[in-house]
């Protein structure tokens, strides 16, 4: 029988790593402010901007530093209400804590994606700002948030952890909002094993976020904009805020950079060949009439490195038999709402003060399945893993276990 890939190891690092990270150790150069100029950390900035289609990126120690100083940089007052998705990762509810501000959720379809008549009756309730989490990548109706919100003056934040390589009508994803946070955790789309970067095409919101990650005295002159933009915009917003904010000290460090910036060009591939993996498996998966994975919105192109679909039909018991006769084959699928410690079931939120009740959330949850698919997987190792969850949903409904075959 062949072996099941382990789904959860990353890819190699490129060799071209080695190199800058022998130079950081024989150097001893790890902080990012040392160097006079071209630091790993700036240099992976200007990249990154470059790469996405942003004016500026600041890289931070994790996409939840990022959120948390996005929050921060838009100046947002204390118990602000910070609307967010019921459907993210604990991360998101975080960091609005951490700024002092108050989580609003909304409901989530089962489609994965923001319920807009929920959300636009819960942008009427004195809502600051707005978190938009893709959440695994899928991409809520960015025309639809972007209309609703601007008319009323309300700035969003898109948490595009997972998301990297995503586009909305061509654009990347984390571009459209007012700023964008990725992460460089491992299970993201480029592993640092930590790391987090924001982006934004806004001086003042860079300048106050530079600031506050921990560029001290005048640190903020190692930031610049893009190349051949002599406008004085960004000086001038540090100057203003100048010793005006505290310092919370999220940098990264050179380390991480060097490990980050072979990475990118890597990106189009990674990106491509997860596409093509998933929706080969998705294809699979949809020929039973027991699991759906819900279609992408059409202006949206993916970016996946897992695949995510529901169990039609099942009751709670066949929902962990499923789950079970999975594993039974050497698979873990992990239903998002059928454990009792998931980071991505709203009611483990258990930190926030007052805890909704979502019941399209939830019932969404009850049945969502979530399987990482590295991009590294072959054609064959991903027609087993649909083999599996073929086998164990026939095994479950007792159908014909032809199908899809
Ligand atoms: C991973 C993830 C985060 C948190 O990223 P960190 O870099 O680990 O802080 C936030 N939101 C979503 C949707 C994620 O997938």
């Amino acid at each position: 029988m062949p072996l099941v890939p382990d789904v959860h190891q990353a890819e190699p690092i490129p060799e071209a790593a080695r190199a800058a990270l022998d130079a950081l150790l024989s150097s001893g150069d790890l902080f990012r402010y040392t160097a006079p100029q071209d630091a790993p950390v700036a240099l992976l900035e200007a990249e990154f901007a470059a790469l996405i289609g942003s004016k500026y990126a600041l890289a931070v120690s994790s996409c939840s530093a990022a959120l948390f100083l996005s929050l921060k940089a838009l100046g947002l007052p204390r118990d602000a209400r910070v609307l967010i998705p019921g459907f993210t990762f604990a991360a998101v509810p975080s960091s609005v804590v951490h700024a002092d501000c108050v989580p609003v959720l909304c409901e989530v379809g089962e489609n994965y994606r923001i319920a807009l008549a929920d959300f636009a009756a819960r942008l009427e309730q004195d809502i600051a700002a707005v978190i938009i989490s893709h959440m695994r990548g899928h991409t809520s109706d960015m025309d639809a948030i972007m209309a609703l919100c601007e008319a009323r003056g309300i700035p969003v934040i898109e948490d595009a952890a997972h998301s990297l390589g995503t586009t909305w009508h061509g654009r990347n994803i984390g571009t459209i909002g007012r700023a964008g946070c990725f992460s460089f955790q491992s299970y993201k789309m480029i592993n640092a094993g930590e790391g987090g970067i924001l982006v934004t095409d806004d001086a003042d919101l860079l300048a106050r976020a530079v600031i506050m990650s921990g560029a001290y005295e005048h640190n903020w002159r190692k930031h610049e904009g893009p190349k051949g933009d002599n406008s004085p915009d960004l000086e001038t917003a540090f100057a203003r805020w100048q010793n005006r904010l505290p310092l919370y000290n999220l940098r990264m460090s050179n380390l991480s950079a060097a490990v980050i910036r072979p990475q990118l060009p890597e990106l189009a591939r990674r990106v491509a060949a997860g596409r093509i993996g998933h929706d080969h498996v998705a294809a699979r998966l949809n020929a039973s009439p027991h699991l759906s994975v819900p279609a992408k919105l059409p202006p949206e192109m993916r970016a996946p490195d897992s695949i995510q679909f529901n169990l039609v039909g099942l009751s709670d018991d066949e929902t962990h038999a499923f789950a079970a006769a999975a594993e039974a084959r050497g698979l873990k699928v992990q239903v998002f709402g059928m454990s009792t410690d998931n980071a991505r079931a709203f009611w483990n939120w258990q930190f926030l003060a007052d805890l909704p009740e979502l019941p399209r959330t939830r019932a969404m949850l009850m049945r969502a399945c979530d399987v990482r698919l590295p991009v590294r997987l072959s054609r064959s190792e991903l027609d087993l893993i649909a083999d599996i969850l073929l086998a164990a949903i026939a095994e479950v409904t007792g159908a014909d276990r032809a199908y899809g075959t």
